[in-house]
C-alpha cells in the first residue's frame, strides 16, 4: 500500500517538498518548534488559523519559487525535517520498558476525536479525551491507532444573534482543506470499504491522518457511488434521527473493523471509546469465526479477550438504545455479515435476551464483547457499578467488573508559551514524556514571582483574546460603533479573572452565577476587589431549555451596559477558545450536578497554567479536591435535580467567592504585590495535580492496567481448544447452576476462631468449574471480604458432593459471612464472563 504524500497541493518545489510531510502530521497542533517556518510563508494567514495545512494550499507558486531560491528558509525547513524524523525514530517510554513489546497494535475506536480545530470532527470532552489519547500515545511510544469518522460538517458553530440567541451554522468540511490524505491500496486506488446494508451495500472512503508516530484512520460515506441518502450518513456528527445514528454507529463499529482487515491490520486490542463503536465486537467475532472455522460464540470468546470498553456515561438514560425493529431491519443479512442470526445479535444488546420488546442498548453489547471495562474517573467508576448492575444480578455492586482510569489532558496541547518556559526550566524538556517521577519536586524550585508573573502575562494575554471576539461579535451583532469601540477595552488585567465554559445543558447549570443577580453584580463592580468573568459554551441545537441558559447570560450582559467591560460571552466555544482560556484565567468554576460529570476536563486543562479550580465535588475533583489546592462546591451527595439545594449550592458559590476566593486574590499581598496565599495554592495545584491528570499518567495506566492484563488472558486463549474448553465450561454452568443447591451451613467457635463447614451438592457440574466463598459485606470500619471455602471429602451417600471449610479469626460475627458459589475456571473473568451465583440463605 502507498500513500499518496500530497492531496491537491500545489506541486512544491522539490527544495520545499518537506513542507508537506511537516503540513501533514499534526504534531504540529502542540509542537511549536515549526511554527516560523509557517509564519515566514504567510504571516496573516497563520495568524488567522495557525493551520500549516492551510497555508500550503492557499500559498502561491511564485512565493514557493522565491522561497526555494532562499538558501536560509531551506536550510530551516531541513533542520526541522531533520529534527522531527529524529524525535519520530527516538526512543520513547514505552519501548524503553517494554524492549520486547507485549502487543503490536491497539485500535482506539471512537465516534469523534478532537485534535485541533485544523480538522474539527469532534463535538465536546469525549472527542478531546480521544484526540489527547493519540497525541500522547504518539508522545509515549504507545502503538495505538485511531479509528473514527470523516463528518462533513463536524459539530455546529455558534454565534449570537441581535438578541443574544444562540444561531447554528454547519459549515461543510472540505477533505481538501483538511490536514488528511486518502489511503490508497497497493495499485495505487482510493481505498473503500464496502458495508452491507438492507437491500443494498454502501461504500465508505478510507482517510488517514498522522499525529507523531500515530495514524489516526477516518471513513466517509459521501462517495458518488453511494445513493443520496447513504452519502449524508457521516454528514453530521450527532445530528439526524435514530436510524441515522444507528447508520452512523455501524459505519464506524463494523466499516471500521473492515477497514483494519482491508489494512492488513491484525489489532491484538481494540478499545471502544464509549458504547458508540461497539458493532465492532460483532464484525471481529465474524473474521475470526472465518479465520478458524469456528461458531460464533467460540469466536466471540475468543476475541472478547481483546476487546476493551470505556465508558463515558453517568446515567443509564444516557446510553444509545434502538428499537428492535429498527436493528432487526439492519441485522437481516447478519447470517452472511456476522455467521449468527439476528435474533442473537439482538440478545446482546438487551438486559434479558428472553424479551423480544426489550430496546437494544449499545453499552450492553459492549460489555458482553469486552473483557475490561472502565469508567473515567473513580466516582465513575462506582457510579457505573451501579449502572450496569442489572447485567450481573444478585452480585454485590462493588464486584460488577468495571474498574476506573481518571481521563487525564494532553498537557503540551493545552499549556501556554510561558507555561511551557516555566516548566521546562524547573522539570527539563522531556517532563510529559516519561514516568513523571520528579516533576513535584522539581517543580517547587520556581520562584514565587515567577508564578505570579505567569499569572499576570497569561491574564494580559486572555484579555487581548477576549477583546478582539468581542470587537468582532459586537460588529457582527450591529452593534453601534461606539459599543464597538468599548470592546476593545474591555476587561481589566489586574482584576481576578474567572472562567466558565462548557456545553450549555441542564446539568451542568451554567447559570448557576445568576440565581442572585444582584449579588453577582455586587461581585462584578467591587470598588476595590473587582471580579469579571470570561463565559463560553455552546448548547445543542436540539436542547431548549440549554438555549435558554445561553441567553439568560448575553440577556444579562445587554441589561447591564455597565457591566460590558466585566463579564464577556465569547461565542462559538471551541478548542482555540478553550486554549485561550484555560491559559488565561485565574479560577475555572464547573458547576455539574452530580455525579451527571463522568470526568470533566476543562478543569485539569488549567492546571499547568497555574489556574485553579472551583468545582463542585464531582468527576475527576471530587478525587483531586484538597483544601491546599482550590475549592468544593455540594456536600458530595446527590440530590438529583433538586431545585431547592442547587440554590444551596448557589449561596454556597456565591459565599466562597466572596469570603475565600476574592480575599486570597486581593489580600495579603508581599511588597512586590504577590498575594503569597494564592501563589502557594497555584504552587500546590501545578505541582501535585498537573501530573496526576495528565494523559501521560491517562495513557500509562490503560496499557498497564487494561491492555496488558487483556494481552495475557488473549494468550492464554490464542489456542482453539482452549476457547472451546471454556465454551463448554460456560455451557455446563448455564446448563446445571439451577440445580446446585448447599446443604446445611454449620458454624463452630473455638480458641478466637471461627470455623465454618458446609455440604454442596453439585449435580452434573465438575467441582474444578466452581468455587466456593465466604462473603462478608462491608461494614463501617471493615471493608467486605471474600475468603475461599475449601473443598473437603465426598459426601457419603451423596452423587458428586462435597463438604467445603474455612478458618478465620473471630474478628467479626460469624453471622456477618454468607457462603456463595460462583463459577470458575483458569484464564476466564467472573463474573464477566459467567454471571451466575448462588447464595447460601
Ligand atoms: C476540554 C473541552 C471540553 C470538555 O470540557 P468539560 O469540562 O469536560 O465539559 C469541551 N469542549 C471543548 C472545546 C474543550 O476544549
Amino acid at each position: 500500500m502507498t500513500i499518496a504524500p500530497c492531496y491537491l497541493l500545489p506541486s512544491l518545489p522539490e527544495p520545499l517538498a518537506g513542507l508537506a510531510e511537516l503540513a501533514l502530521d499534526l504534531r504540529w497542533s502542540w509542537s511549536h518548534a515549526a511554527d516560523v517556518l509557517w509564519e515566514r510563508i504567510a504571516p496573516e494567514l497563520w495568524q488567522a488559523t495557525r493551520n500549516p495545512w492551510l497555508i500550503l494550499q492557499n500559498v502561491s507558486n511564485e512565493v514557493l519559487d522565491r522561497l526555494s531560491q532562499d538558501q536560509a528558509f531551506v536550510a530551516l525547513l531541513d533542520h526541522f525535517i531533520a529534527g522531527h524524523r529524529q524525535r519520530l525514530a527516538a526512543k520513547t517510554w514505552f519501548s524503553s520498558s517494554y524492549p520486547q513489546p507485549p502487543f503490536g497494535q491497539v485500535a482506539y475506536f471512537s465516534m469523534e476525536f478532537g485534535l485541533s480545530e485544523a480538522l474539527p470532527i469532534y463535538s465536546g470532552g469525549l472527542g478531546i479525551l480521544a484526540g489527547d489519547c493519540l497525541k500522547t500515545a504518539s508522545d509515549l511510544g504507545v502503538p495505538i491507532l485511531g479509528i473514527g469518522l470523516l463528518w462533513q460538517q463536524g459539530y455546529f458553530r455558534q454565534s449570537l444573534d441581535d438578541c443574544g440567541r444562540q444561531q447554528e451554522f454547519f459549515p461543510y468540511n472540505d477533505p481538501t482543506q483538511l490536514p488528511v490524505a486518502p489511503v490508497r491500496d497497493q495499485h495505487g486506488e482510493w481505498l473503500r470499504v464496502e458495508l452491507p446494508f438492507p437491500g443494498r451495500s454502501v461504500l465508505l472512503r478510507a482517510w488517514e491522518a498522522q499525529i507523531g508516530r500515530v495514524k489516526l484512520y477516518l471513513l466517509d460515506s459521501n462517495d458518488p457511488l453511494n445513493s443520496p441518502a447513504d452519502r449524508g450518513i457521516t454528514s453530521e456528527l450527532y445530528g439526524g434521527g435514530p436510524e441515522m445514528r444507528l447508520q452512523q454507529e455501524i459505519c464506524l463499529g463494523i466499516g471500521g473493523w473492515f477497514l483494519l482487515r482491508r489494512l492488513g491490520i491484525q489489532p491484538e486490542i481494540c478499545h471502544l471509546n464509549e458504547g458508540h463503536a461497539a458493532f465492532a465486537i460483532l464484525a471481529r467475532a465474524h473474521s475470526h469465526m472465518r479465520d478458524h472455522g469456528t461458531d460464533f460464540r467460540c469466536a466471540l470468546t475468543a476475541t472478547r479477550a481483546g476487546n476493551i470498553f470505556t465508558t463515558h456515561t453517568p446515567v443509564a438514560a444516557g446510553f444509545d438504545r434502538f428499537a428492535p425493529e429498527l436493528l432487526a431491519r439492519y441485522m437481516e443479512g447478519a447470517p452472511q455479515a456476522f455467521g449468527v442470526d439476528s435474533d442473537t445479535v439482538l440478545a446482546l444488546g438487551r438486559e434479558n435476551p428472553d424479551d423480544p420488546r426489550e430496546p437494544f442498548n449499545m453499552a450492553w453489547l459492549a460489555i458482553r464483547g469486552s473483557i475490561l471495562v472502565n469508567g473515567v474517573s473513580r466516582l465513575h467508576g462506582a457510579v457505573s457499578r451501579r449502572i450496569f448492575q442489572p447485567l450481573f444480578p444478585r452480585w454485590p455492586e462493588n464486584e460488577v467488573p468495571v474498574t476506573h482510569v481518571t481521563n487525564g489532558v494532553h498537557t503540551p496541547s493545552w499549556d501556554s508559551q510561558d507555561a511551557d518556559r516555566i516548566w521546562t526550566e524547573s522539570c527539563g524538556k522531556e517532563r510529559w514524556l516519561g514516568d513523571l517521577q520528579d516533576i513535584e519536586s522539581r517543580f517547587q524550585s520556581v520562584t514565587d514571582q515567577a508564578l505570579w508573573a505567569l499569572r499576570a502575562n497569561a491574564r494580559q494575554q486572555v484579555i487581548g483574546f477576549a477583546r478582539t471576539r468581542l470587537e468582532r461579535q459586537s460588529a457582527a451583532a450591529h452593534a453601534d460603533e461606539e459599543t464597538v469601540q468599548r470592546a476593545g477595552l474591555a476587561l481589566d488585567p489586574n482584576a481576578l479573572t474567572i472562567g466558565f465554559a462548557r456545553r450549555f445543558t441542564a446539568y451542568k447549570r451554567p447559570n448557576m452565577l445568576l440565581a442572585d443577580p444582584d449579588r453577582l453584580y455586587r461581585l462584578l463592580t467591587h470598588p476595590h476587589f473587582p471580579v469579571q468573568l470570561l463565559i463560553a459554551g455552546k448548547a445543542h441545537p436540539q436542547d431548549g431549555a440549554g438555549k435558554v441558559m445561553v441567553q439568560q447570560w448575553t440577556q444579562f450582559i445587554h441589561q447591564h451596559p455597565e457591566l460590558a467591560g466585566r463579564v464577556v460571552f465569547i461565542a462559538d466555544y471551541d478548542m482555540l477558545v478553550a486554549e485561550q482560556l484555560v491559559q488565561g484565567v485565574d479560577l475555572w468554576i464547573n458547576t455539574p450536578r452530580r455525579p451527571w460529570e463522568a470526568s470533566g476536563t476543562s478543569g485539569m486543562k488549567v492546571l499547568v497554567n497555574g489556574g485553579l479550580n472551583l468545582s463542585e465535588l464531582d468527576g475527576w475533583w471530587a478525587e483531586a479536591y484538597a483544601p491546599e489546592l482550590g475549592w468544593p462546591l455540594g456536600d458530595g451527595q446527590e440530590h438529583d435535580t433538586d431545585l431547592a439545594w442547587d440554590a444551596h449550592e448557589a449561596e454556597d458559590l456565591y459565599r466562597l467567592l466572596e469570603e475565600e476566593v476574592v480575599p486570597l486574590f486581593y489580600h495579603n499581598r508581599d511588597a512586590n504585590g504577590c498575594p503569597c496565599g494564592w501563589v502557594a495554592k497555584m504552587r500546590a495545584s501545578m505541582s501535585r495535580l498537573t501530573p496526576r491528570f495528565s494523559s501521560n499518567r491517562m495513557v500509562r495506566e490503560y496499557v498497564e492496567q487494561l491492555y496488558l492484563p487483556a494481552v495475557q488472558i488473549a494468550a492464554a486463549r490464542a489456542g482453539r481448544s482452549q476457547v472451546e474448553r471454556i465454551c463448554q465450561w460456560q455451557g455446563e454452568i448455564a446448563q446445571h447452576w439451577e440445580r446446585i443447591h448447599f446443604g446445611e451451613l454449620q458454624i463452630s467457635q473455638d480458641a478466637g476462631m471461627l470455623h465454618f463447614q458446609v455440604p454442596v451438592y453439585l449435580n452434573d457440574l465438575d467441582a474444578a468449574g466452581i468455587a466456593v466463598e465466604l462473603y462478608a459485606l462491608a461494614t463501617e470500619g471493615q471493608n467486605d471480604e471474600v475468603l475461599s471455602m475449601t473443598q473437603g471429602e465426598a459426601l457419603e451417600g451423596a452423587v458428586n458432593s462435597y463438604s467445603y471449610r474455612c478458618e478465620i479469626a473471630a474478628r467479626r460475627p460469624a453471622s456477618d459471612y454468607t457462603p456463595r458459589i460462583v463459577p470458575r475456571m483458569a484464564g476466564c473473568q467472573v463474573p464477566m464472563e459467567a454471571q451466575q451465583i448462588l447464595w447460601y440463605r
